[in-house]
């Protein structure tokens, strides 16, 4: 071989040589290999490196590679790893992207009944929900709230879309039947000829209400003939439910224990009071006895209704002026005789029944000693019987209401003959007032009610003047 052939091989080798290493070092750049690559994980979760090897050429180098990753598992979002290497001064990287990702439905709960029982025809008023989010927080407001027939179907959804639906069942039904009740008890009982007034009664139903103007009441009631009566109450609801009820009414004889009541009305009539008066009266099949004062032709009118209605007219006097009527004899029989006279010439009858004013046991007479003794004789040889009273209404005393008056009354009837003082004088409205309860109450503890005739035993006060 020539001299330059040996320089140009050895060139040549030695090109080779750099070629070879050149190869062989391009051949030996790092490779990283990440397993699985780009993966997500659930919101929390703690990531966990699913490996990643790193060769040059044939050698491992896995161990000198630098990882780093900016993952916040408590925040959706992307994030990366990223695996770094050095090789001759030269970096070599691989990424891999990591989603934290919440798959976690919100929670929605419903508050209140499910399903609910609803009257049909309600509104269903709502009892409340509430919705958490395990990322977002209270979803609450964002509740969508559909309905579906009787179904209400709550949904919500959170940001990361997952969505949770719940369901609220209606069922409407009023399997329930309305309540009825009766005032007063299931049995009442009342006297013949006493009418009955009804009691009242309330029918509830949990759906409709108040339904008592929808009762039906049937059954009849002979308050003229003593019995056993049965009052029927039928209720139905809106949804057909029905309830009664039945009230017993027994009418029974009225007992009688042969006491008499004599109402007796003095200083009468009076416009106000007396036709008030004389229609409780009637309305009660009650007969009373007016002793009537002289009040002038404007009231003959009811002094004429009071007699033609059954009532005794007695007199009282003229002008009830006790210094005027006890001066004497003759003023006492002069002023009975004026009222004497409107009376007959309104009734066409003479009365004889009076009444001394002040009663007969007066002591206002005194300036006139013995007038009383005197008078009381005398009216029984004109042919008059007078009444003084032993059951006192006080109601031109000591009576402040009807109350009193009715209580004086009821608890001094204690006689066989009660003759009961009371005022019809105008404006004496407690004595008006009281008058119905009195005359019930007699009517059911046995008395009788009548007027004062000249068979009636009379009753006498001491006389003591
Ligand atoms: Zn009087």
């Amino acid at each position: 071989m020539e001299q330059n052939e040996k320089w140009v091989f050895s060139i040549s080798i030695i090109l080779l040589i750099v070629d070879l290493i050149t190869i062989a070092i391009l051949n030996l750049t790092p490779k990283i290999t990440l397993k699985e690559g780009d993966i997500a994980i659930e919101l929390g979760e703690e990531y966990k490196e699913p490996g990643y090897s790193v060769f040059q050429g044939y050698f491992d180098i896995t161990n000198q590679v630098f990882v780093t990753n900016n993952i916040n598992n408590q925040e959706v979002g992307s994030y990366e790893v990223i695996y770094q290497v050095k090789y001759l001064g030269k970096e070599y990287k691989k990424v891999r992207s990591v989603k934290v990702e919440d798959r976690t439905k919100p929670a929605l709960t419903l508050k209140g009944n499910n399903p609910v029982i609803l009257c049909p025809n309600k509104e269903y008023i709502e009892e409340g929900y509430e919705s958490i989010d395990n990322y977002d927080g209270d979803l609450t407001e964002k509740v969508k709230i559909e309905k579906k027939e009787n179904l209400l179907i709550y949904s919500v959804e959170d940001s990361s879309n997952n969505k949770v639906e719940v369901i609220r069942e209606i069922i409407y039904n009023d399997s329930e039947a309305p309540t009825i009740t009766l005032n007063d008890g299931n049995a009442t009982s009342l006297y013949v000829g006493q009418s009955y007034s009804e009691p009242g009664y309330i029918a509830l139903d949990t759906c409709d209400g108040d339904i008592t103007s929808n009762v039906k009441v049937s059954g009849d009631i002979n308050t003229n003939e003593a019995g056993s009566y049965t009052l029927t109450y039928q209720i139905t609801d809106s949804s057909g439910n029905s309830a009664f009820a039945t009230r017993t009414v027994l009418v029974t004889p009225r007992p009688t224990n042969n006491k008499v009541i004599y109402l007796t009305f003095d200083d009468g009539p009076s416009y106000n009071i007396t036709p008030a008066l004389l229609e409780i009266l009637k309305e009660e099949n009650v007969k009373a006895t007016f002793f009537v004062l002289d009040h002038g032709d404007s009231l003959d009118y009811l002094i004429k209704r009071a007699y033609d209605e059954g009532h005794t007219i007695a007199l009282h006097g003229a002008t009830h002026s006790y210094k005027q009527i006890y001066s004497s004899t003759d003023a006492f029989f002069n002023d009975l005789e004026i009222i004497q006279n409107r009376v007959f010439n309104v009734t066409g009858k003479r009365a004889t029944i009076i009444r001394f004013p002040g009663g007969s046991s007066n002591t206002v007479s005194r300036f006139n000693p013995g007038i009383m003794t005197t008078l009381a004789k005398e009216v029984k040889n004109r042919g008059f019987h007078y009444f003084d009273w032993n059951v006192d209404s006080e109601d031109a005393g000591s009576a402040r209401n009807s109350n009193d008056v009715y209580r004086n009354v009821v608890n001094n009837l204690k006689y066989q003959h009660n003759v009961v003082l009371m005022h019809d004088y105008s404006n004496n409205y407690k004595t008006l007032n009281a008058i119905r309860d009195i005359i019930r109450y007699g009517k059911e503890n046995g008395y009788t009610f009548e007027a004062i005739t000249m068979s009636t035993p009379e009753v006498h006060h001491g006389i003591a003047n």
